[in-house]
């Protein structure tokens, strides 16, 4: 949300163009929220969220680990500060060179959904602790993760057991309830397969040690969500559902979750127009759409919380779009959004939540726009 940091650095700087401001003091009390509500699991805070290099060194000081998807992200965290025994590979879709980049700059612990990726991991970076990603049906998710990453517990057993076989340490199972995830049942179903994996595999003498619960933490937007000590109980609740008095080491990557109240997008209405006299929908143009970072707006799916000069005044639904040449650029027309009658050309506004998943989705220069300042502060 825009807090009185962000307020005062947007009045004091007045930065021109659409731009992100990040708040460091947000990701600080985040991060002490989550080690409060998950004090005995590990934070692996997932890189592609936000990158940006004062944010990694903030969580890197305070003692957070890092998943990350690519060598350069890997190359990040470490210039962040963060020794390679705090870096995940937490992509299931690696090159053999990245993983073998990743292993020679020390990297330990990668994951893999399926026997092909074990083989790769294993001969470049023998030795290394592999954990298997298992599939969730990504329900209660607003940003679902699909049937991309991860396979059937079933062949994950096939698959850790392939690891082992070829001298790799099979380290444990790994899923991701989908993003933006508001059920606090999600990880005990997802918990539930884990625990299949284990028992299975104990059967046979391996004896797995980790579950890495990925992330799904969410963040505010429109409607208001469970804090994060309430998916501290339902998880822990869940594991020792599943895991007894055997627990696990437990990793959590939360990625929105930890930087995405932080930060606020700043807008500027370029044109309010209709499409025939008689409409009652407007149509409202940002210099900000889906090719400048609000990529998660499409087919609606995170719908942002927009703060205008005239809140409180009497609204009427508009349809939301971005400046570009291009017709996907139209971010909420399913689902028109209330705005101000009073909303005028060259009004600034504020997209909220925005600290995730946004400037690393804005284009290069598509039709000449620049990409998605940031401003961390
Ligand atoms: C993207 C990603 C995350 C972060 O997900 P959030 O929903 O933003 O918390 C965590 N783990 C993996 C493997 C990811 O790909």
């Amino acid at each position: 949300m825009a807090t009185q940091r962000i307020l005062d650095f947007l009045a004091t700087r007045r930065p021109s163009g659409p731009c992100l401001v990040v708040d460091l003091d947000v990701v600080r009390d985040n991060f002490r929220a989550f080690e409060k509500a998950l004090p005995d699991s590990k934070i692996y805070y997932a890189v592609k969220a936000n990158p940006a290099p004062e944010i990694l060194r903030l969580l890197a000081a305070m003692g957070s680990s890092f998943d990350t998807a690519s060598v350069a992200e890997v190359e990040m965290a470490m210039d962040a500060g963060a020794p390679a025994d705090r870096i995940s590979f937490g992509n299931t879709i690696k090159k053999e060179r990245d993983i073998a980049r990743a292993y020679q700059l020390g990297i330990r612990l990668f994951a893999v959904d399926c026997v092909e990726e074990v083989e790769k991991i294993a001969r470049v970076a023998p030795g290394a602790r592999v954990f298997c990603r298992v599939l969730t049906d990504g329900e209660g998710a607003e940003w679902p993760l699909s049937r991309k990453f991860g396979c059937v517990p079933a062949m994950a057993v096939d698959v850790l057991r392939h690891a082992k076989g070829l001298g790799l340490d099979a380290y444990g199972v790994s899923f991701h309830v989908g993003s933006q995830q508001t059920d606090l049942t999600a990880w005990d179903r997802a918990l539930a397969d884990a625990k299949v994996v284990f028992a299975t595999l104990a059967e046979e003498g391996i004896v797995l040690k980790m579950v890495n619960m990925g992330g799904g933490f969410p963040t505010r937007y429109l409607r208001d969500v469970p804090a994060a000590q309430a998916y501290g109980q339902a998880i822990f609740s869940a594991l020792r559902k599943h895991f007894g008095n055997a627990l696990p080491e437990t990793i959590i990557e939360p990625g929105r979750g930890m930087v995405g109240n932080a930060g606020v997008i700043k807008s500027e209405v370029v044109l309010i127009s209709k499409k025939a006299a008689n409409d009652n929908v407007r149509w409202v143009f940002l210099d900000i759409g889906k090719f400048g970072g609000l990529a998660e707006t499409m087919d609606e799916a995170i719908r942002y919380p927009i703060v205008t000069p005239h809140d409180g005044t009497e609204t009427a639904p508009c349809v939301l779009a971005g400046p570009t040449c291009d017709s996907a650029d139209v971010m909420y027309e399913k689902t028109p959004y209330p705005l101000p009658l009073s909303l005028t050309i060259g009004d600034e506004v504020l997209i909220e939540g925005t600290g995730a998943y946004t400037t690393t989705y804005s284009a290069v220069a598509f039709n000449g726009f620049e990409p998605l300042r940031s401003y961390v502060i």
